[in-house]
């Protein structure tokens, strides 16, 4: 008897909520904390059927569960905690765990649920579920922006190290400049120095025909300064991206005429300039600015490096594919072992003994041509000369 007051006292005050019912589903009791989960007193609840305190689908089936079990003596739920949902007086559905245990007891079965609110735990797993997926986010948002500091780093250090290799070939050009200034204006320098005190003397006793030969040479001395400058000028401008094409349409034979006339003053002896054009278009769309430099380069080097008495050929062609410029001389050729290297700036062959030269004319002709969108090349041999050629779409 003591006991079974125990027992009453337990399930009385059990914190979760326990409700026994009979073989055919009908609520026998219900103790307080049940009725407290599910909103009834005991009253409204005992002599009913347990479907009562379940939503659907399961309140609807719940007597086909019992009978099942009743035939088959295979439990679904007994001996087996499960989660469910609850039914409130309210219409409210709560989560909960639910346990049933079959009791037999003065010959015939009792089942006995009990029941645990998981009402806070699921919310909490929600909150944590939540928080969860909003440290996810922030995890990949700080990702993302660290990804992108990165890749902001990445393109700065590129910037910095394009303008560092920028400012080293710039340090390394001006280098060369110096050397070849050192070696090149020399002999210019010396010839003027020479020439001033010749002038004296010859001023003095009155020798005008050794005067003006001096002068002559000064002049000349001059002008191969100037041109050194001058290219040094044109390779510091296109390393520093100021130079573009500017292109406009002109007459490519009236052009090349007018060169040919000018470069024949200054070449030597016995060296004669011939133009000749094929193709029936003779217009373009170059900058002419650029594609005189090219072409007067061309030309000073065919008369620079070729003998006292030689043809030099500049031929131009206009076709369908586009136009081409040539120049050929046959003179002391560039040596096979010095072609691989001929366009890069202060480049000089190894046959070219006291001429004088900077070896930044071809680096200048090939950046310009480039800027035209046409490209440069050449064929020499020192048996039979120099070929270059410069080629440009039509447009
Ligand atoms: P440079 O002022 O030395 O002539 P360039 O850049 O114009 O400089 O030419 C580079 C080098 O290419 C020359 O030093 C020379 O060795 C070689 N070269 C260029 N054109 C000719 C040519 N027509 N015949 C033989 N060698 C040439």
């Amino acid at each position: 008897m003591e006991n079974a007051a125990l027992l009453s006292a337990i399930v009385k005050n059990a914190i979760d909520g326990i409700i026994t019912i009979d073989d055919l589903g009908t609520i026998e009791s219900i103790n307080p904390a049940a009725c407290k989960l599910f909103d009834y007193f005991p009253e409204e609840v005992v002599g009913k059927n347990i479907a009562m305190l379940m939503p659907s689908p399961h309140a609807g089936k719940h007597d086909q569960y019992l009978k099942n079990y009743k035939t088959t003596g295979k439990p679904s739920i007994i001996g087996v905690g499960r989660e469910l949902v609850g039914l409130r007086k309210d219409g409210y559905q709560f989560p909960m765990k639910l346990g049933v245990s079959e009791v037999q007891y003065a010959g015939r079965a009792i089942f006995a649920g009990f029941i645990h609110d998981l009402t806070q735990q699921k919310l909490d797993e929600e909150r944590l579920k939540n928080y969860a997926s909003h440290l996810e986010e922030l995890v990949e948002e700080r990702t993302k922006s660290l990804n992108d500091t990165i890749e902001a780093l990445q393109t700065a250090k590129e910037k910095v190290s394009h303008t560092l290799e920028k400012q080293v070939e710039l340090s390394r050009l001006k280098n060369r400049f110096l050397a070849m200034a050192s070696h090149e204006f020399r002999t210019p320098l010396s010839s003027i120095q020479l020439s001033v005190s010749l002038i004296e003397k010859y001023f003095e006793s009155g020798d005008g025909i050794n005067l003006s030969k001096h002068l002559f040479k000064i002049k000349n001395s001059v002008t191969s300064l100037t041109a050194i400058l001058n290219d040094f000028l044109y390779v510091d401008n296109l390393e520093a991206g100021k130079v573009s094409a500017s292109n406009s349409h002109f007459d490519l034979v009236e052009f090349a005429e007018g060169i040919i006339e000018e470069m024949q003053l200054l070449a030597k002896g016995n060296q004669n300039i011939i133009f000749a054009h094929s193709g029936i278009r003779t217009k373009v769309y170059l900058d002419k600015n650029l594609l005189r430099n090219c072409v007067t380069n061309l030309i000073t080097n065919a008369i620079k490096y070729s003998g006292d008495t030689c043809c030099i050929d500049l031929k131009t062609q206009i076709n369908d594919q586009g136009c081409t410029v040539t120049v050929h001389d046959d003179g002391i050729g560039i040596p096979l072992e010095n072609q691989e290297h001929l366009f890069e700036a202060f480049y000089r062959a190894n046959n070219t003994g006291n001429i004088p030269g900077t070896g930044l004319g071809l680096n200048i002709v090939a950046r310009y041509v480039v800027l035209m969108k046409g490209t440069a090349h050449f064929t020499s041999s020192q048996a039979q000369g120099t070929l270059f050629t410069l080629t440009f779409p039509i447009s």
